[in-house]
């Protein structure tokens, strides 16, 4: 989810960017033409036209970052031709391109990125008959620098942000948010590729229990114990969310019919040998699943996984009940 917070946030940043950079670059067109430097105009232009063309074509696509690393690169590639070409008449651009390749790509990358056309810039450029090589190395070094510093702390809170907005802070486990993005991204999976899809809602059984007897922190450590020990049986794209209270939803993908009844009663089973209370009494879980069916949508998807574990409550508990309820859809007819 965070992902599409931070690629709607890279591609503002990149519209922001390429914005500036064609108002930046367009009146040089129209003084290098009027100088007689057409190449150098036909140089501007196309730098403005391909900006604007990858801009519009990573937000049809929305392949952002690569179309980000593609910028980075061409506007290095770009700047470093310009200065070769014009010498030091286009100098100074390398400093506003240095520092937008910073917004572009990962702070590693643009460094990379930097260090290249740099050094490409000392051994193809004339422009250092004029200017002083050190005072050029010393400055550039300071911009990537100081701006690297910026990008990566810049990144570092994306992170956190990452983190404070999709994990529950108590368990570990993702959160409310973190499950109703991703199952629309099942949803989406599914219905295009027709793949198995199973929602499951897990609720440990007696908890209340497992409180009044011990005391809160126990029941705390009870449900971190629980996701550890449940993201450990799991695979490593199946994914634990905690819905509220004791109760759980894994989302499990890419499993077929023959294999999910087994994944999660040996699931249930390990568990059940593994959870204890503070002093060594097992703690049962009781299962409600439902598989992707054509027409689910979030709601019924939960709905009938919470039908099913009700049964299991209804059952006795410690138990799987798998939604045998269909799908039907909504029939604008009705
Ligand atoms: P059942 O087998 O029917 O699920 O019974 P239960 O006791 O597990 O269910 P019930 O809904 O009656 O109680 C759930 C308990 O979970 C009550 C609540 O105090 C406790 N609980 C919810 N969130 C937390 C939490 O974050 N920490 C602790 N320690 N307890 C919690
Ligand atoms: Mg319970
Ligand atoms: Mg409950």
């Amino acid at each position: 989810m965070i992902n599409q917070l931070q690629e709607k946030y890279q591609l503002s940043l990149l519209m922001l960017l390429s914005f500036v950079a064609v108002l930046g670059v367009f009146p040089f067109v129209v003084i290098r033409y009027m100088a007689g430097n057409v190449t150098a105009a036909i140089m501007d232009i196309m730098i403005i036209l391909g900006l604007i063309a990858l801009v519009v074509y990573a937000s049809y696509s929305k392949k952002i970052r690569i179309v980000s690393a593609i910028i980075a690169a061409f506007i290095n590639i770009g700047v470093v031709v310009v200065i070769i070409e014009n010498g030091i008449d286009s100098f100074l651009w390398v400093y506003p391109v240095f520092a937008s390749t910073f917004i572009l790509v990962k702070p590693l990358e643009a460094l990379l990125i930097n260090v290249v056309a740099g050094i490409s810039l000392t051994v193809f450029s004339n422009a250092f008959d004029v200017i002083s090589l050190v005072s050029y190395a010393v400055t550039i070094i300071m911009l990537s620098l100081s701006t690297f510093v910026y990008a990566s702390h810049s990144a570092m809170q994306f992170r956190l942000l990452e983190t404070l907005n999709t994990v529950d802070p108590l368990t570990d486990a993702f959160n409310r948010r973190a499950l109703n993005t991703d199952m629309q991204a099942a949803l989406a999976n599914a219905e295009r590729n027709d793949t198995q899809q199973l929602l499951a809602i897990l609720d440990l059984d007696h908890f209340k229990m497992v409180n009044d007897k011990y005391g809160h922190a126990a029941g705390d450590q009870v449900l971190k114990d629980f996701v550890k020990i449940t993201t450990s049986h799991i695979r490593k794209y199946d994914r634990l969310y905690r819905f509220g209270g004791e109760e759980f939803v894994l989302l499990i993908s890419g499993i077929n019919d023959d294999q999910h009844k087994s994944f999660i009663e040996n699931l249930k089973k390990a568990i059940k040998k593994e959870l204890k209370t503070p002093d060594g009494s097992a703690i049962t879980v009781s299962f409600g699943v439902a598989a992707w069916q054509p027409k689910t949508t979030i709601d019924t998807w939960l709905q009938r996984a919470d039908e099913a574990l009700y049964q299991a409550k209804a059952q006795g508990r410690d138990c799987v009940v798998f939604s045998n309820k269909e799908e039907l859809g909504t029939n604008p007819a009705l």
